[in-house]
């Protein structure tokens, strides 16, 4: 089974890519050595490299009629200095999707949990030359804060990088914004939204900022606990326990440390299912308390990659 029903909701995950993706001692400096464990190989770290491994994946809800998509990968076609593995993607991720039922005129709403070129390519896709919206119908919902932060015209006001891979990184998010945020906008499909943003009566976004100005997460309320979407607040199964731990690229640490407090705290008290971009494996979990500390109670009932 790939699809999981919370609260009436189906859910299914696309899957864009998987594999290591860069050391967890660079990638989580917080976190120590030793609690790199053999519980999370193979699915969430490769021993022998010590790689973070990763998944690129688009969580597709259908709610209330509607075609819900949560982030959309790297994309096809993409000039991406600051990944190198990543860039010039070729993979069937429109296919992948078919396979769920769902083409590209289907989708009703666009969700961009925030803009990082791993969860905004396949807002669009190449044609005669051109970037247009890979979603015809569809309104992309993307956060405020994040559109002006990236926004070209504010360039001058981004912090100066302090690495050279930062270095990278702040002059690919230029690429992004033309490639896959720009061209929504200029069709009209987008629409911005600050401290929250409801999508029907079981889906509401919320900020949950810290790794970018405008990183939000997406709240599925149900009685038997719902779900939350949270995109990059979490990159491994290690955080829910130690949720003090940053991930390199969180741009404000401070500020991710207390979203990500604050939202695990929430799913456990609720005992919702966390469904976060990069977990691969069964790519999500439903999240207790033990003490006043949120766990992993069970992993989803989703293929493991
Ligand atoms: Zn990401």
């Amino acid at each position: 089974m790939s699809t999981i029903d919370i609260g009436g909701v189906e859910v299914e995950r696309v899957v864009e890519w998987v594999g290591p993706l860069m050391a967890v001692d660079t990638l989580f400096p917080d976190t120590p050595g030793d609690e790199w464990n053999d519980d999370l190989a193979p699915d969430h770290w490769v021993p022998d490299s010590r790689a973070y491994r990763a998944a690129i994946q688009t969580w597709v809800l259908r709610s209330q009629g509607r075609v819900i998509l949560i982030d959309t990968g790297v994309g096809n076609d993409r000039d991406r200095p600051q990944i190198p593995p990543l860039s010039h993607l070729n993979t069937d991720f429109l296919g992948q999707l078919a396979a769920v039922g769902v083409q590209p005129g289907d989708v009703d709403v666009v969700v961009n949990t925030h803009i990082h070129y791993d969860h905004v390519g396949w807002n669009t896709r190449l044609a005669d030359g051109r970037w247009e919206p890979t979603f015809p119908n569809a309104t992309y919902v993307v956060p405020q804060a994040d559109y002006e932060y990236y926004h070209p015209d504010n360039a001058h006001r981004m912090r100066a990088p302090r690495t050279e891979d930062e270095r990278a990184r702040f002059e690919g998010i230029r690429l992004v914004f033309a490639d896959s945020i720009a061209p929504v906008y200029e069709t009209g499909q987008m629409t911005t939204h600050e401290g929250g943003y409801r999508i029907d009566a079981r889906l509401r976004i919320e900020p949950a900022p810290g790794h970018t100005p405008g990183s939000s997460v997406v709240w599925l309320d149900a009685p038997d606990g719902g779900a939350v979407f949270v995109g990059d607040l979490v990159h491994t199964p290690l955080q829910i326990g130690r949720p003090g731990d940053c991930c390199a690229l969180d741009l404000d640490a401070d500020g991710a440390r207390a979203s990500r407090r604050a939202v695990l705290a929430e799913a456990g008290r609720r005992g919702s299912t966390l469904l976060p971009a990069h977990f691969a494996g069964r790519g999500a979990a439903r999240l207790g308390m033990t003490d006043s500390d949120p766990v992993i109670e069970e992993w989803a009932d989703l293929p493991r990659i």
